[in-house]
Order: structure tokens, then C-alpha cells, then sequence
């Protein structure tokens, strides 16, 4: 039997699900479908930590509030950060942020993406919503003017607007035939948590080193802050020599790269190597069709802000939807969905490109560059409304922002 829907979303990743929560007083019939169990996870507060997590602006705070799932995450487990330390590792340019410079309490939260996840599923399970479970898109082909979707188990879904969120390889895009421009970082980012003899002082450090950034961002667990997410940006190989190494030889190359601040590295959770692609799409948007977060856009995770951006991108697409189901307008029409693409895509880029010449700074070796970097960290230090103007961007509360971001 074929299932209809006014809008069907591929893929219920953080940001799939908060499109799908975005859109459910919309009065549209929306179906929310993915490969795995939309399943909402019995929480422990003394269970080791998930190795993926992500740092949350002010902004995706906001949205997630306003989605209903920000009290769940928060009685899960969120560590909020105030200060941002960066330094370069090759010199003595540093550079700190901190919340109370633009009079905030916190420069963001850093979350489990699990837990993100199950926030917004529990919030999805109590609307109306259609959730499909278990259910892989394998096939995409235009019918008429509909979209027919053909998944694994054979099943069929029939809908006029088709929205992909089904995360960088996504197999919406690839059918659809959207064109991306791709490039490799030349980097594997190690993720896990580390627990170390100093407490991370409710702040997120980044060190620049030769090989790329490495990150400590903080954790904490019945109420101890000794425990730490890293995420070590470095060439494939060195990544594939500390994926080698056992635990007390992994904790010392950990402690050396990030020169002790945090004092000795006492524990390593099972550690994570994931290749690094920048990605983005030349349109977010075809007719019936729209593209939004991993499946839009994968940037390098030095700027903390994938899954920031595809907040946004879903609450604006939602704005976009509702307003134009309000004035009676097709919602499908390209028109419509540019509206979409016209308000998202020039920030995206700007962000992305802003990264990669931060990334091709650092990684720069001849001498007047890294003389460049370490002076220009050092001018910024003591520029206070420049670093202003930095932590306002960190915060996502500059630039064209939706409704459900906003103060
Ligand atoms: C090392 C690392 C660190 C990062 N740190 C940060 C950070 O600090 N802050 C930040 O903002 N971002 C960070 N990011 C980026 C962030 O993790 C991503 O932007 C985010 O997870 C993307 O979410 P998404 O919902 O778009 O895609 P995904 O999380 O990839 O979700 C896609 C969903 O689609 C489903 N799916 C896929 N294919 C199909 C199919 N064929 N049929 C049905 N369902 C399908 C999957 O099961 C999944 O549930 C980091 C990324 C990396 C790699």
C-alpha cells in the first residue's frame, strides 16, 4: 500500500527532528522517516559519555526550547562553557573569549548528540507527527507532480515536497541528482572523552598545532568536572598512529599536544576516527525538493557550528513553509523554496569559507604566516569589541534570524 504525505522528511537526525517539530501545528499531514529505530533511549546520569557530541549556540538553545526539547536535554545532561581559550601551538599567540564580555551567562552548551536526539524524539512521540521507524529510502523518482519513494522493505510513500536531512552522504541528494563541491581536509578528526587530573574550568580550549586544532571541550557528570570531549583534527596517517596506540601510550601523545593545561590525561572512553569532507551543495533547493543541515552543508568541526547551522536551516525552512501555507501558495513551487535557499545559503557560505582560510592559517608552516597568526591572535586579545563581535557571531545571535531563534 503507497502512504501520503504533504511533506515527507528523509531522515530524523537532530535536524531532521526539529524540522519535523517545527512543522507540527502547521496543519500539514508531515511523515518524518528514517533508516534506524526512532527509539527514545532510558537515560543514565552514571553511564559513560556518547563520543559525538556538539557545541550548542544561544541560538539552536532557543530553538530547541522553543521546540519543547531543550528541558529534556538540559535533565539529561548539558555542560554549559563561558570562556573559549585559543592558542597556537607553534607560538605564543593566544586569544580568550568569555561569556561575560557581551554580558551573557554562557558562550553555549556542549551536549551528547544522543541526547539532542532524544530530546527531540520524545518530543515528536507526543504529536502528530507520522513517524516511520526502520524505514531506509533506497529509491527517489518524480511521479507525476509527486515524489514517489521506494524503501528498503519495498514499501511506498507518495508526496509533493520532499525534504532531504538525511546527513552528508545523503542518499536524497545523490538521487535527486544535486550537484555539491567537495574536498577533502587532508584530516581525521579522533573523538572520545577523557578524564584529567584538572577540572576544564567551564571552558572550551582549542590548540592549534602543526598537524591541525585540537579541541577539549568540557563535560560533566554527578556534578565532577575532570571529564572532557576531544575532538583531534590531524593528518590521516597520525590519526591512524594514535588510533593504534593502547590507552596509556593514547593519554601521554594526548597530554603532550595539548601541553598539559588541563594537567595529567587520567582515562580515554573507546576512541572514534572520522574522515573530514568539506561538502556543500550548489542549490538547497529544486522543485518539491529542499536540502538542509549535514545534507546541505558538512563544514570542518574546528568551528563547532554543523549542527548549529542546520538548526537554523531547518527554522527558517519551517518559517518559509508556514507562512507560504498562509497565504495559500504551493508549497513545492521552487519559488517558494527559494525563499528558503535566499536567506540560508549566503550565511552558510560565508561561515564555511570563513573556516577554511582559519583552518589554511593554521595549518600554514612558512614563517611569515605563522608570524601572521601569532600576532594577529595577539592584536585581537587586545581588541575588545572585535572579540565582541566574534562571541556575538559564536552565540548565532547576529545576522537574519528565524522567529523561533530570536530573543
Ligand atoms: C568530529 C565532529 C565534531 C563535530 N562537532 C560539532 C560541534 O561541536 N557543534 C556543531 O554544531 N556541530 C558539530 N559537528 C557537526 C554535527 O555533528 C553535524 O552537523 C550534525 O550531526 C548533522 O546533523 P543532521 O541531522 O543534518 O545529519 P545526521 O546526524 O547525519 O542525521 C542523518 C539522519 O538520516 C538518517 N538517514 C541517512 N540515510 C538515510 C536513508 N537513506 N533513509 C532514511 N534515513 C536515513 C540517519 O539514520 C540519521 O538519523 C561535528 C561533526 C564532527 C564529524
Amino acid at each position: 500500500m503507497e502512504m501520503r504525505a504533504d511533506l515527507l522528511i528523509v531522515g530524523a537526525g537532530m535536524v531532521g527532528s526539529a524540522l519535523a517539530l517545527a512543522l507540527r501545528h502547521s496543519g500539514l499531514h508531515v511523515l518524518l522517516l528514517d533508516g534506524g529505530p526512532l527509539t527514545v533511549r532510558p537515560f543514565d546520569a552514571s553511564a559513560a559519555f556518547e563520543p559525538r557530541v556538539s557545541a550548542l549556540s544561544a541560538a539552536s538553545q532557543r530553538i530547541l526550547e522553543r521546540l519543547g526539547a531543550w528541558e529534556g536535554i538540559a535533565q539529561r545532561r548539558a555542560t554549559p562553557y563561558c570562556h573559549m581559550q585559543v592558542w597556537d601551538g607553534s607560538g605564543t599567540g593566544q586569544i580568550h573569549f568569555s561569556a561575560a564580555s557581551v554580558h551573557a551567562q554562557v558562550l553555549g552548551h556542549i551536549v551528547e548528540n544522543r541526547v539532542v536526539q532524544d530530546g527531540l524524539l520524545e518530543r515528536l512521540h507526543d504529536s502528530d507527527v507520522g513517524l516511520l521507524p526502520n524505514a531506509r529510502l533506497e529509491q527517489l523518482r518524480r511521479s507525476g507532480k509527486d515524489w514517489l519513494v521506494t524503501l528498503h522493505d519495498g514499501r511506498q510513500l507518495r508526496a509533493p515536497l520532499v525534504v532531504a536531512a538525511d546527513g552528508a552522504n545523503s542518499a536524497v541528494r545523490r538521487l535527486a541528482g544535486c550537484e555539491t563541491r567537495e574536498w577533502d581536509y587532508l584530516h581525521h578528526a579522533i573523538v572520545t572523552s577523557v578524564r584529567c587530573t584538572a577540572g576544564h574550568q567551564a571552558t572550551a580550549w582549542q590548540r592549534f598545532t602543526d598537524d591541525g586544532p585540537l579541541a577539549f571541550l568540557p563535560l560533566s557528570r554527578d556534578g565532577a568536572q575532570d571529564w572532557c570531549s576531544i575532538v583531534w583534527s590531524t593528518t590521516p596517517e597520525h590519526a591512524e598512529r594514535l588510533m593504534a596506540l593502547d590507552e596509556p601510550a593514547f593519554n601521554k601523545a594526548l597530554q603532550q599536544a595539548f601541553e598539559g593545561r588541563l594537567g595529567d590525561v587520567l582515562q580515554t572512553d573507546p576512541r572514534v576516527c572520522v574522515p573530514l569532507r568539506q561538502r556543500h551543495a550548489k542549490r538547497y533547493v529544486d522543485e518539491g525538493l529542499a536540502l538542509i543541515g549535514d545534507a546541505a552543508h558538512t563544514i570542518h568541526p574546528l568551528a563547532g557550528q554543523g549542527v548549529n547551522l542546520g538548526f537554523l536551516d531547518a527554522a527558517v525552512l519551517a518559517e518559509v513553509l508556514i507562512g507560504a501555507r498562509e497565504r495559500g501558495e504551493r508549497l513545492a513551487d521552487v519559488k517558494v523554496l527559494g525563499r528558503y535557499e535566499r536567506r540560508r545559503m549566503p550565511h552558510n557560505l560565508a561561515l564555511m569559507a570563513a573556516m577554511e582560510g582559519f583552518e589554511r592559517l593554521f595549518q600554514a608552516n612558512p614563517l611569515p604566516l605563522r608570524w601572521l597568526r601569532n600576532s594577529g591572535l595577539k592584536l585581537v586579545e587586545q581588541m575588545p569589541e572585535a572579540k565582541a563581535v566574534f562571541v556575538r557571531q559564536a552565540l548565532g545571535l547576529s545576522g537574519d534570524l528565524p522567529q523561533l531563534a530570536k530573543a
